[in-house]
């Protein structure tokens, strides 16, 4: 594009001045002109010193990615000391993108070279042809010139500092307004937090309390019952034995009408002993005063056992009872006597509320469990009450003339419970029920 000698002292601001130019006229901004100006001047003062001088050659070269820039070579005219000159290494080299020393066919070059700015349009031949022209003609300015040029570029370099300065320092000032703000919402966030952590805690500590107050009233309830149920066994032990000493051959003959009364008594005196009984077994059992006996328990003589005592019973004769023999090996770890009060309270039940069909008892080994199951062909359970009828006292109504306390199911879950196990149940109306108590093998 351009080419020029350096040779004398005078040079210097020349080139420094046509670096400038040339910068303006590729494109470069305002703050590139300066550097591009600068980092000549000194190169050139350098050259000129070591090697009396060089001849610089300005070129607009095409970059890889597309884009374009200014590219300024200069040639040495003597020999460059070997390995001494190191233009990329001192501070000029921050003043351009490439500073370096180059041997390019042999030649020795000190090559510089600074990118236009993205949306600058990169010259076309015509384009540098005339600026080439334009070049020619403008007539170099000389060294007062030059240092009035790069005086006025000092003071606005010092200006721009100066209002670079001023800006960080607003910068600065709302730097620590918003932290201030920040800070404010932190600790407005800490206190919410500290308050809210106080009040969970003010809520466990009345749930702790609550919780304490319902175990001590469920715990005086159980010796509540366990303490009028014990006291009521002996006088109503007493009342059926009176009974059925009144009533015996050796006593005085009694009318038909006493002997209807008295044994009116005795059948309840025996319901209230049956009641008292239960009564008694639940309050033990949810105090926790029932220790299972654990042991390795043999299903086939359990379910053997209650085949015989229940085919005993007055069963319907429409009523079939089935007990199925276990399959092999039929061993629990579990405690042989709850286990019988549990499956005989089931079929009992099973029994009481069935009135045609069958009732069956069957053993099922799963993995790592047994299912109990007594099945029968009854009335069934709406799925309502499925659960209401483990509470105590709980009795579907109409139901009530077969008898019965109400407390034989939470009586039956409370010891498969204790048994580690659960006990759960499967009914439709009119289609029977299936209560499955299923227990770990290993035992709780
Ligand atoms: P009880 O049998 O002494 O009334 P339970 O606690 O054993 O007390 O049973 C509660 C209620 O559940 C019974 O009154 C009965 O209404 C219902 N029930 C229990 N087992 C069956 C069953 N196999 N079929 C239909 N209803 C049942």
């Amino acid at each position: 594009m351009l080419h020029l000698a350096l040779r004398v002292e005078q040079d210097i601001f020349l080139v420094r001045q046509r670096g400038r130019e040339v910068a303006v006229a590729v494109g470069l901004e305002h703050q590139d002109q300066v550097r591009i100006a600068t980092a000549l001047s000194e190169v050139a003062r350098d050259l000129l010193a070591a090697c009396d001088g060089a001849d610089v050659t300005f070129a607009v070269v095409t970059y890889p990615d597309g884009r374009f820039g200014l590219q300024i070579d200069l040639a040495p005219v003597g020999p460059l000391p070997a390995g001494t000159y190191q233009p990329q290494s001192g501070a000029v080299a921050r003043l351009v993108d490439a500073l370096g020393v180059t041997t390019l066919d042999g030649v020795t070059v000190v090559r510089m070279s600074r990118r236009a700015p993205s949306n600058a349009a990169q010259p076309n031949a015509q384009r540098l042809t005339e600026l080439r022209a334009e070049l020619e003609r403008a007539v170099p300015g000389d060294a007062l010139d030059e240092l009035a040029t790069q005086n006025q570029q000092l003071i606005a370099a010092l200006d721009e500092v100066r209002s670079q300065r001023d800006e960080l320092a607003v910068l600065n000032e709302e730097l620590q307004e918003t932290n201030q703000g920040v800070m404010a919402l932190y600790n407005q966030l800490t206190e919410e937090l500290e308050e809210t952590n106080r009040g969970v805690v003010a809520l466990y500590a009345e749930l702790d309390e609550k919780s304490a107050q319902l175990r001590a009233a469920s715990e005086s309830k159980s010796r509540f019952l366990a303490n009028v149920s014990h006291e009521l066994r002996a006088p109503v032990t007493a009342i059926i034995g009176l009974g059925r000493l009144l009533a015996d051959e050796g006593s005085d003959p009694l009318t038909a009408e006493q002997t209807r009364q008295v044994e009116w008594i005795r059948s309840s005196a025996a319901d209230l002993l049956t009641l008292v009984n239960e009564l008694l077994d639940l309050a033990k059992a949810e105090s926790g005063r029932i220790e299972p006996a654990w042991a390795e328990v043999d299903l086939r003589a359990v379910f053997g056992q209650l085949r015989g005592t229940l085919r005993a019973l007055a069963t319907p004769s429409e009523v079939a009872l089935v007990v199925e023999e276990p399959p092999h090996p039929a061993v629990i770890r579990s405690d042989e006597v709850l286990l019988a009060q549990v499956l005989r309270n089931l079929l009992h039940n099973a029994l009481k509320f069935t009135e045609r069909g069958e009732v069956r008892m069957r053993a099922k080994r799963r993995e790592d469990r047994w299912e109990l199951s007594v099945t029968d062909t009854g009335m069934g359970i709406a799925p309502e009450l499925h659960e209401r009828i483990f509470e105590e006292f709980y009795q579907v109504p109409g139901r009530t003339r077969v008898g019965g306390t109400g407390l034989g199911l939470p009586y039956a879950r409370r010891l498969v419970t204790l048994l580690g196990g659960t006990l759960e149940l499967c009914s439709e109306p009119g289609r029977g029920s299936r209560f499955t108590v299923v227990l770990p093998t290993g035992g709780a």
